[in-house]
């Protein structure tokens, strides 16, 4: 095991007035007290403190400053503070909360007094998915946290650790891809094939793809009779635990996705590239799979976190018509029914097959023929990609309004 650290970089989505103005008495504070305790030449831990602890702030900030002062004054000797100092925050400061049915999903908890929070919608930079599902889930360690204003905008960059299991060097052909393809019947279905290149030990997670069905259903039949009654904070609770169960439900399934992984020799799990998925889709099937984008979103990072954790890759195919060609033939062919796929080439032998296990197959197919790339090399480049725009459902015109104004910049 080593440990991996990434700063994770939030956007604060268009705060009101209100918290606008409560950002920035909590920046002035901390600057108050970090020149203060600078001028004072604070040089311990204690010192700062008796400086700090008069200033209006919470806790996780001058927990902080106790420990950025000493730094300051001794270490780099400074002899002038630099101003815009971000705001530092001890790791306990900082709180998530995801929300898939909004269209921005994440909510982040930012000290402002001492007894006093805001708790503010955030888009992270997409790329790092993987990680925030880690922190939410408690998986990964959160250090410190700085607050910063950039060009009128908010910003919250979070220090996170997390453990990465050993990588074996094995060369690409050497691998076995293992397809895994997310889908409506079956929540999550998983295929590799054998020595032989027979398709072997497909697991489908079927019955979890009805429960969320049935979840999601529930949740907006619900939400919307208790919104129109107004009691918008029953159905907000309500939301949370409906939302609890599926995420708790994703986290079983993907923990189990991993698990067969690791029961294929050298495996490599291949997933769906959401950047390409609303390029390569005919419009209909698009419109059918958006609405789901943040599962999508949601299993893969789930997926990537957790394989890595075990030291296994995780690499991204082209998702064109992997649900709808026949994966003997190449033949594009039709689903009678949701869990059918029937194939419309006479020669093929393929007259039936399950449509989701098709499409995994199809899935670990794109690996073996080269039209996959690792994910690796992109991870340092900062620009929000479409992946982001994907994981938020886009239901309405406002919601697309929100996105355009949200996507953007992760400044750094
Ligand atoms: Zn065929």
């Amino acid at each position: 095991m080593t440990e991996l650290t990434k700063t994770l970089e939030l956007k604060l989505v268009d705060p009101n007035a209100h918290k606008r103005r409560k950002l920035r008495e909590t920046r002035e504070a901390y600057q108050h007290a970090l020149q203060d305790a600078f001028n004072q030449n604070c040089t311990t831990q204690t010192e700062a403190n008796d400086v700090v602890v008069n200033y209006d702030l919470s806790g996780y900030a001058k927990n902080a400053l106790k420990k950025y002062v000493p730094q300051l004054t001794t270490t780099y000797n400074a002899g002038e503070l630099q101003d815009d100092h971000p705001v530092r925050f001890t790791n306990e400061g900082i709180r998530f909360d995801h929300k898939p049915e909004n269209a921005i999903e994440w909510y982040v908890k930012i000290p402002h007094h001492e007894d006093y929070h805001l708790w503010m919608p955030a888009q992270p930079n997409p790329e790092q998915r993987d990680w925030l599902e880690a922190v939410n889930a408690g998986d990964a360690k959160m250090g410190e946290s700085q607050l910063f204003e950039r060009d009128g905008t908010w910003y919250l960059h979070v220090t996170a650790t997390r453990d990465v299991g050993e990588r074996s060097e094995m060369s690409a052909e050497k691998l076995t891809p293992i397809g895994v393809d997310i889908g409506e019947a079956s929540l999550v279905t998983v295929c590799h094939r054998d020595d032989h290149g027979s398709p072997t030990a497909p697991e489908l997670w079927a019955d979890e793809g009805k429960t969320v069905r049935r979840l999601r259903k529930t949740y907006f039949t619900a939400t919307r009779r208790l919104q129109t009654r107004g009691s918008e904070r029953i159905a907000e609770s309500f939301g949370d635990d409906l939302w609890n169960q599926i995420d708790d439900m994703f986290h079983r399934v993907t923990r189990e996705v991993v698990v067969y992984a690791e029961s294929v020799e050298n495996p490599v799990l291949v997933l769906e590239d959401l950047t390409y998925i609303r390029e390569s889709m005919d419009y209909g099937e698009y419109m059918n799979r958006r609405l789901h984008g943040w599962g999508f979103a949601k299993l893969h990072a789930q997926i990537r976190y957790k394989a890595v954790e075990k030291g296994i890759p995780v690499e991204t195919a082209n998702p064109r018509h992997t649900s709808k060609e026949c994966h003997v033939c190449g033949e594009v062919g039709y689903r009678p029914r949701q869990a059918t796929f029937t194939c419309t080439n006479d020669a093929c032998w393929m007259g039936e097959y399950q449509a989701d296990v098709n499409g995994a197959i199809n899935i670990t197919d794109r690996y073996l023929s080269g039209e996959s790339h690792s994910r690796e090399h992109e991870n340092d480049d900062d620009s929000a990609e479409d992946g982001g725009r994907l994981t938020a459902p886009q239901d309405s015109h406002a919601d697309a309004k929100t996105q355009q104004e949200t996507r953007g910049t992760y400044a750094s």
